[in-house]
């Protein structure tokens, strides 16, 4: 299935998304936050409303974490690119979840930085608690689904500071959306994307991973309780490269969506 966060009336709620005549539309209300299924999202109760196309429809970010957190060079040539050795274990990062941004909002460039870039990613959304998973223990029933997300970095900040948390923590650096979908498999293959303006910047697919998602969620969890609701963003391929006042930023991850943003100086 595939849900969406929307306001209506001028409250959030959660809407189920299906193709109508090839068309994306909400066509129920999630009478309970998917957050708070307990991964059992096939009996979940449901009710309708006039449908409403999910390109009309004013778009919240579909999580809401209580952390979020990144892997850092999770593929080989996003990690030769920026001269760095492949690691020998997942090298994982916070993002605030202030930092978190609905599709179709601006991404704000702050001042004092001078290279704020784009990190297109597939994000992975928690659907129970996790703790210590065990070695031999399928990850996949504690994944709700998979979104879009663009990991933006101000990248000289990062060099300067050397560690991260003032780089990838800005408001609006997280762009998360439009849906959540366990429609996809990591595992097999899912194509991530990133356009600036229509030109294709980033191009990657998840078999390329250097830590399989299994190897990262347990590695998470080794350190730290997982929640429900929880958002990991796997990393960015190679390619990531500068925004500027006026762009518009795509982040696509096939079988997913289009997460878009444009981009302003503060
Ligand atoms: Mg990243």
């Amino acid at each position: 299935m595939k849900y969406c966060r929307f306001q209506v009336s001028g409250r959030p709620q959660y809407g189920l998304v299906e193709t109508v005549a090839g068309r994306e539309e909400i066509t129920r209300l999630l009478v309970n936050a998917p957050e708070d299924s307990n991964g059992d999202m096939e009996d979940v109760p449901t009710r309708r409303v006039e449908p409403v196309s999910l390109s009309e429809a004013t778009l919240l970010a579909p999580v809401r974490p209580s952390k979020i957190v990144c892997v850092g060079r999770n593929y080989r040539d996003h990690a030769a690119e920026l001269g760095h050795d492949v690691p020998v274990e997942p090298l994982i990062f916070l993002k605030p979840p202030s930092a978190l941004l609905a599709p179709g909002g601006q991404i704000r460039r702050p001042k004092i930085s001078n290279r704020v870039g784009h990190e297109g990613e597939l994000g992975v959304v928690l659907a129970k608690t996790c703790y210590k998973v065990g070695a031999d223990e399928d990850v996949r029933p504690y994944i709700l689904g998979y979104t879009c997300v663009n990991d933006v970095t101000a990248r000289d900040l990062q060099e300067k500071d050397g560690q991260w948390t003032r780089a990838k923590g800005f408001d609006t650096f997280c762009p998360v959306g439009p849906v959540v979908s366990d429609e996809v498999d990591p595992w097999a293959g899912v194509i991530v994307e990133t356009r600036v303006n229509g030109e294709v910047r980033q191009h990657g697919s998840t078999v390329d991973f250097i830590f399989a998602l299994d190897v990262v969620i347990r590695h998470i969890s080794r350190c730290m309780t997982l929640l429900p609701g929880d958002l990991i963003s796997t990393g960015t391929p190679s390619g990531v490269g500068p925004l500027v006042d006026g762009d518009v930023v795509e982040v696509s991850v096939q079988g997913v969506g289009i997460l878009r943003n444009s981009v302003v100086d503060e």
